[in-house]
Order: C-alpha cells, then sequence, then structure tokens
C-alpha cells in the first residue's frame, strides 16, 4: 500500500491519498465488483497506482477470474494445502509446477493449470495418492501429517479418513467384521466420538 503522505511523484508538492474503490469487472459472461486500490495527489490531483496497488488489483482480478474458471483461488489452495501438512516447497517437490510456484498460485500471482487443479483435488480427497506422490518425491510427510493430525481440531481432517470398509457380510461363518483403516500411512477412524490415529496395521476389528 502506498503510505498516506507520500509525495506525488508527479507534481512533486502534493501527497498521495490511498483510495479503495469498488471496480466493476467482466470475466467469461461473468462480472464482480471488485476493490481497486489506487492513490490521489491531495494537490494536482492526479490518479496513480503504485507497483503494490498494481500487484494488488491483478491478484484479485485473477482470484475472480479462478473462481469463474472454477480453479481453486489462491486462499482456496492454500488451505487445502495447509491440510495436507506440507509446506510450498514441498508441494512443488511432490506436484511439480517449480520451486516458487504454490507461492505464485496461493497469492492469486498465477492460475495454476486445470491438471495441477485436478491432481491437487485428487490428492486432498485421496491420502493414498497424497502419500504416493510424496513418496516418489523423496518426502516423508508421515510425520508431520500425523503430527498434525494429533494436534489439530478433527474436524479439519475427516477428509484424511479412509472410509474404505470391507466386511463379510456372511453371519453363518461367524468372521469377525474387518475393517480396513490403514493402507501405507496413519489414517483415523472415530471411537467413541473421539478421532485416533492408527498406524502401522492393516486391519482392525471393529
Ligand atoms: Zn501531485
Amino acid at each position: 500500500m502506498t503510505k498516506q503522505g507520500e509525495i506525488c511523484p508527479i507534481c512533486g508538492e502534493g501527497h498521495l491519498d490511498h483510495r479503495v474503490e469498488k471496480n466493476e469487472v467482466e470475466y467469461n459472461g461473468h462480472s464482480a465488483q471488485l476493490d481497486c486500490h489506487f492513490s490521489v495527489c491531495d494537490s494536482c490531483g492526479s490518479e496513480q497506482a503504485s507497483p503494490i496497488q498494481i500487484r494488488n488489483n491483478k491478484r484479485a482480478m485473477m482470484a475472480f477470474k479462478k473462481q469463474v474458471d472454477g480453479i481453486l483461488t489462491g486462499a482456496e489452495l492454500k488451505a487445502l494445502r495447509q491440510r495436507m501438512g506440507i509446506n510450498q516447497s514441498e508441494a512443488a517437490a511432490i506436484f511439480g509446477g517449480g520451486p516458487v510456484a504454490f507461492s505464485k498460485y496461493e497469492s492469486d500471482d498465477v492460475m495454476q493449470s486445470e491438471a495441477m487443479d485436478k491432481l491437487l483435488r485428487v490428492a486432498g480427497e485421496f491420502p493414498d495418492v497424497l502419500s504416493s506422490l510424496a513418496q516418489k518425491a523423496g518426502i516423508d510427510i508421515l510425520g508431520q501429517s500425523q503430527a498434525a493430525v494429533l494436534s489439530s481440531d478433527p474436524a479439519k481432517y475427516v477428509r484424511f479418513e479412509l472410509p474404505i470398509i470391507i466386511e463379510t457380510e456372511a453371519p453363518d461363518l461367524k468372521r469377525p467384521k474387518l475393517r480396513l483403516v490403514h493402507s501405507s500411512e496413519p489414517t483415523m477412524r472415530p471411537v467413541s466420538d473421539e478421532w485416533v490415529a492408527v498406524s502401522s496395521q492393516r486391519y482392525a476389528s471393529c
């Protein structure tokens, strides 16, 4: 943001006053009112935008385009990555895009490709996909994701449960019901209203 009181670079006398106005924008048949940041000189009256103001305006427009295109916005992508328990550079190593890709996606400087967007959604939905990609990238997400699971609100991690239930519907055999709770990384299952991390066991009796 341009600080109020900065000297106007055009007249060299007045001071710049930061303003935010709603600006009507259109993209692919959709319109929205976005915040437009700029400054006005209190002496010569010229309107101008600093590089930071221009960047903020561009980011707001990019977030709007992502919404229209059905692509995760920067804020949504960041929330998804955080639920995965990985930082930006780990995300880049796991999903590709280059070292600063996720910084640019999350700040709405760049729109991720449709393919990247779909991959992220799938990895967010299926922990096996995430752990397989992480393994291929040589990233150990087990320790962190387990720590995150145990220290955070369990409700946030519902997506990470593996609800693959294998039940034997054969009462005549009196077999115990088996439930797949783990394949390759810790996951959770509800036990008496509490969530527990289950590790290293492939099957557990219900
Ligand atoms: Zn001026």
